[in-house]
């Protein structure tokens, strides 16, 4: 009987049955959530009450922001694949964070806009590797990798609603540079928290240091293989190549969701402070907190979602269906919020009651639920493995664009009355999903039996 050297060790059980690096990884980006998500929900509040931007410029501003923000990614998988290593670049890209919260602390505006670059570049480096450390805690085949990275979900979401709920409150209700110096002390604690669990995280390193070096991260669940298939243009086979054409699509109309998604922190954000009544049992609660709300769903919702799936069987919508369902729920929850536009225009002061944007927001939810985790497995799974860590980015990407679209809606503000500007919001979402609709049989079929 030979000593059974290649049996794989017992799998290690830390935390909640994963890898103790996990938690280290969840609330490393749960506190860089938190700095993200708190400063997102008061930036454009701050551009028009306090630096007196009017609503273009401010969208304008809002749009290349988060556009940046989102995009920098692309280039910090590359930066860790070729330079400096996950580890480093976490660590790197969060200091860069924190840096930025802190000089966005100071009034000037020089500070202001370095430190929107500071931001934007830190989450560049930080947030798709931390992905790529999360996927590397896991053996390829461990079965256990989906639901880690649920629990990690859990932890974006736990930092998004924390973060405008802690740093919003300081900025609004007590002075705003103190609500960018929260967002940044938050950046530090992780950043302490992370470093002193990097012994946790050794395995993970392990496994990263020991595959080749390429932008095929592990954050993939695994790739499936185009097998029985000669490579053609570029080395993709045509499997593959139908493949990326079926990402296509899902990234066109991916970027029209995430502009309707992330006029939360333009749009809406603005629609909470001018024309919300905050007050609820006489407390009167600052309008940044309205940008807690969607995160709070996703994690009261999330497990419904997982069951009804799971309920579902054979029964569970294809992915481009799923998709289809995201672009209809934000198409109509702007079409929610008309009957509130109205009213709150209807008069000067008129305000309309808090439950419209939670309203909205439980619309938005049960399409982000539909649309966001299938698009993040989908770009994992169809990617040919060679471009998967790079697809990953431009999975972001798709927030990037959307997210530039949501600042130039925003610009509208003052210039449209707002039931038309959601009105039209509603209608463009509501078309894509038509057309995605249309599309299913095709898309499914590019996909080539890949679910
Ligand atoms: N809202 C999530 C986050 O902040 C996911 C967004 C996305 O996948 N584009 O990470």
């Amino acid at each position: 009987m030979a000593a059974p050297l290649a049996a794989p060790a017992a799998p290690e059980a830390g935390w909640f049955g994963h890898p103790r690096g996990l938690s280290t990884l969840f609330f490393t980006e749960m506190w860089e959530r938190f700095s993200y998500y708190g400063m997102r929900a008061f930036l454009f509040l701050y551009m028009v009450n306090v630096l007196q931007f009017d609503v273009k410029h401010a969208g304008s501003v809002y749009g290349w922001y988060t556009f940046s923000a989102w995009a920098a990614p692309i280039v910090g998988g590359i930066v860790a694949d070729r330079l400096l290593g996950q580890y480093r670049s976490v660590l790197l890209g969060g200091s860069i964070i924190a840096l930025g919260h802190f000089t966005l602390a100071f009034h000037p505006l020089p500070f202001f806009y370095a430190g929107l670059a500071l931001v934007a570049t830190g989450t560049g480096l930080l947030k798709p590797n931390v992905s790529t450390l999360v996927g590397s805690l896991y053996d390829a085949g461990d079965a256990r990798r989906d639901a880690g990275f649920s629990i990690f979900y859990m932890g974006i979401n736990l930092g998004a609603a924390l973060g405008p709920l802690i740093a919003g409150w300081f900025a609004q209700k007590v002075d705003w540079h103190i609500g960018f110096a929260c967002a940044g002390i938050g950046m530090l604690l992780g950043l302490t928290q992370y470093v002193l669990g990097k012994g946790r995280l050794q395995p993970a390193l392990d496994r990263l240091g020991a595959r080749p070096r390429s932008t095929a991260s592990a954050v993939a669940s695994s790739p499936v293989p185009a097998a029985g298939d000669a490579p053609g243009r570029f080395g993709f086979t045509a499997v593959e190549w139908k493949r990326i054409a079926a990402m296509l699509v899902f990234f066109a109309f991916a970027v029209v969701f995430w502009a309707g998604y992330e006029q939360a922190g333009s749009t809406l954000n603005l629609f909470g402070d001018r024309y919300t009544d905050r007050t609820v049992l006489g407390y009167n609660f600052p309008s940044s907190w309205f940008v807690a709300v969607q995160a709070i769903f996703v994690i009261l919702l999330a497990p419904g979602f997982a069951w009804l799936w799971v309920r579902l069987g054979p029964r569970e919508p294809s992915s481009p269906a799923k998709f289809t369902f995201g672009l209809l729920f934000i198409g109509l929850s702007f079409l929610f919020l008309i009957p509130a536009a109205r009213m709150a225009q209807s008069a000067p002061g008129a305000l309309v009651g808090p439950l419209w944007l939670v309203g909205c927001y439980f619309i938005q939810e049960l399409g982000e639920l539909s649309l966001s985790p299938v698009g993040l497995s989908v770009f994992t799974k169809l990617a040919p493995v060679k471009i998967v860590g790079m697809m990953m980015g431009v999975w972001f990407l798709a927030d990037a664009l959307g997210n530039w679209l949501a600042g130039r809606a925003a610009g509208f503000f003052t210039s449209v009355p707002l039931a038309q500007l959601f009105g039209m919001v509603g209608v463009i979402c509501l078309a894509a999903a038509a057309i995605l609709a249309l599309l299913i049989k095709p898309v499914t079929r590019l996909m080539g039996g890949v679910h």
